[in-house]
């Protein structure tokens, strides 16, 4: 029978839950859901000289903002609890003390001293700094009298000497680790805490964990896990590294270039799913290169065999067009809803624009919610004095919806023009030489859109793009010579929607009123 997948996240509580972190946690979340597993969260603090206070609490908090809630861990506790390594400390005594019985690790009693010594001399002969060993051979009547004097010692791991390690790292396929080169590390601090590495070991275990996930420079401490769980007799958990994050310039990420904590970015207002979405495509993607995923796509795709060896670039401009089509896909989401709540067999067409609703019921309530959706999103900074009537408003805001969407701060500077009494002209603003556009020619096209455009062209927006074509070859002049300096007139913007979209907004009265007083101001 196969194992129930169970993968964990084992932060050390040394700080806000840095990006990275949330990328380790996302994808040992993501493959223990793909497997119907289990997901855990287990504190790794025994370096308790780096703790930071509230650092444990925004680890968790952060996890469940991004949604990646754990089955076991502090506060949820389960059969393997509890799952803060300081509370567990007695679990790793007894494990030490069956591998220094079964000489897998020995006690050392060398002084800080001679350690301090040792390593200057390695140094001197530019030798990576080792634990020389000295303590390994000691025999058992110098071990019970260092006991009896009461000399305090550090248990180290008794590392197998010349043998080429190998194992199977499901990202980066075979590793090989020749056991020389790694030193005789401490497993017990004097202090009674294990270190990282024994406490890792002994807890993957005890918590029946199948895989590890973690970063690549967890890479190099693997043998001396792999070798840990031989001294146990236990089976070893599946290892996959993940890679590296850069920053653009290929540097490690760092604060100098990004902002690494998670809670920055949920500070500065990223939606949570533009965030996960980005975050899964740093050193994953599927081979058809989707680059939107659902949080449930995500799961029913995730693959540890998909993930890359090689670093990848964290990159903040990519991140913010996740975060733009995630606030257009939310919000266009919360509009299919709103028009199927107002009329449930209300067909919908999807567009790259966005869905395009067929309201059979056509009062102005029905055409006009779009713009009420929006507004629901922007109310707080729109000026009061736009809000005396709600149609006009609504349908005004439907022409801005993009630009709104993307720049709410800005929906006063938008949408004024609409509520101009007087438009204030910039005339050369009605001059554009490319479409050939003169003042003599801005003025005729004025003038006989005031004399042809009747009250019912302003039926729709199709109505009036009807009668433009009309005059416009009446006239015999260009598309753009009429449209442009009707669509200033109307708006004196540079960068404005279109003229049948404002003069369908504005309707009959307005849209003449302003012709007229363009007509006066070129005169
Ligand atoms: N406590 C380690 C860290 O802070 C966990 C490494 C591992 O997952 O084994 O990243």
């Amino acid at each position: 029978m196969n194992k129930k997948v169970r993968t964990r996240f084992a932060p050390s509580p040394t700080g806000y839950l840095h990006i990275g972190g949330l990328r380790t946690a996302l994808y040992a979340y993501l493959y223990a859901k793909k497997h119907n597993g289990d997901f855990l969260l287990r504190i790794e603090d025994t370096d308790q000289a780096r703790l930071v206070e509230d650092s444990l609490q925004n680890i968790i908090d952060t996890l469940n903002w991004a949604g990646l809630e754990f089955d076991e861990g502090p506060g949820k506790e389960g059969p393997h609890g509890p799952y803060i390594q300081s509370e567990r400390l007695g679990l790793y005594q007894t494990a030490v003390q069956g591998l220094i019985e079964q000489g897998h690790a020995y006690r050392c009693f060398c002084t800080k001293e001679r350690l301090d010594q040792m390593r200057e001399e390695q140094m001197l002969m530019k030798k990576a700094p080792m634990y020389d060993r000295h303590c390994r051979y000691l025999t058992p009547v110098e071990i019970q009298e260092k006991l009896k004097s009461k000399a305090s010692f550090v248990v180290r791991q008794a590392i197998p000497l010349n043998r080429q390690l190998k194992f199977d790292d499901k990202i980066r396929g075979k590793v090989t680790f020749d056991t020389n080169t790694l030193d005789d590390h401490v497993l017990l601090k004097t202090d009674g805490f294990p270190t990282y590495h024994l406490a890792v070991v002994v807890d993957d275990h005890d918590m029946q964990i199948t895989d590890v996930i973690r970063g690549e420079e967890w890479l190099p401490s693997t043998p001396k896990h792999l070798l840990l769980y031989e001294a146990f007799n236990w089976e070893p958990t599946e290892f996959a590294h993940l890679p590296l994050l850069l920053n653009k310039d290929r540097s490690k990420l760092s604060k100098r270039q990004n902002d690494v904590s998670t809670q920055s970015y949920i500070d500065k207002g990223y939606l949570k799913e533009a965030l996960i979405n980005f975050i899964a495509l740093l050193g994953w993607n599927t081979s058809d290169n989707q680059e939107i995923y659902s949080f449930e796509e995500l799961i029913d795709k995730f693959s540890l065999e998909r993930v890359q060896k090689s670093g990848a670039i964290f990159d903040l401009d990519k991140l913010n067009w996740f975060n733009w089509q995630w606030k257009r896909n939310l919000y266009w989401n919360k509009l299919r809803a709103k028009a199927k709540e107002l009329d449930s067999t209300c067909q919908i067409q999807e567009t790259n624009k966005g869905p395009v609703f067929n309201l059979t019921k056509n009062s102005p309530k029905f055409t006009n919610f779009r713009g009420g959706l929006l507004l629901t999103e922007v109310e707080k900074n729109l000026d009061q004095k736009y809000k005396t009537d709600q149609e006009f408003l609504n349908k005004a805001l439907i022409t801005l919806e993009e630009k709104i969407l993307k720049e709410p701060e800005n929906i006063n500077e938008l949408i004024k023009f609409y509520f101009a009494k007087n438009l204030d002209y910039n005339k050369t603003l009605f001059l554009n030489e490319k479409m050939g556009v003169n003042a003599e020619v801005a003025k005729q096209a004025i003038a006989i859109c005031i004399k042809d455009l009747n009250e019912s062209d302003f039926e729709s927006e199709k109505a009036l793009f009807d009668k433009f074509i009309q005059v416009i070859q009446k006239l015999n002049l260009k598309n753009g010579q009429v449209l442009w300096p009707v669509r200033i007139a109307l708006t004196n913007e540079d960068f404005s929607p279109g003229v049948f979209e404002v003069a369908n907004v504005l309707g009959y009265t307005k849209t003449i009123d302003r012709l007229k007083w363009a007509l006066s101001e070129l005169a």
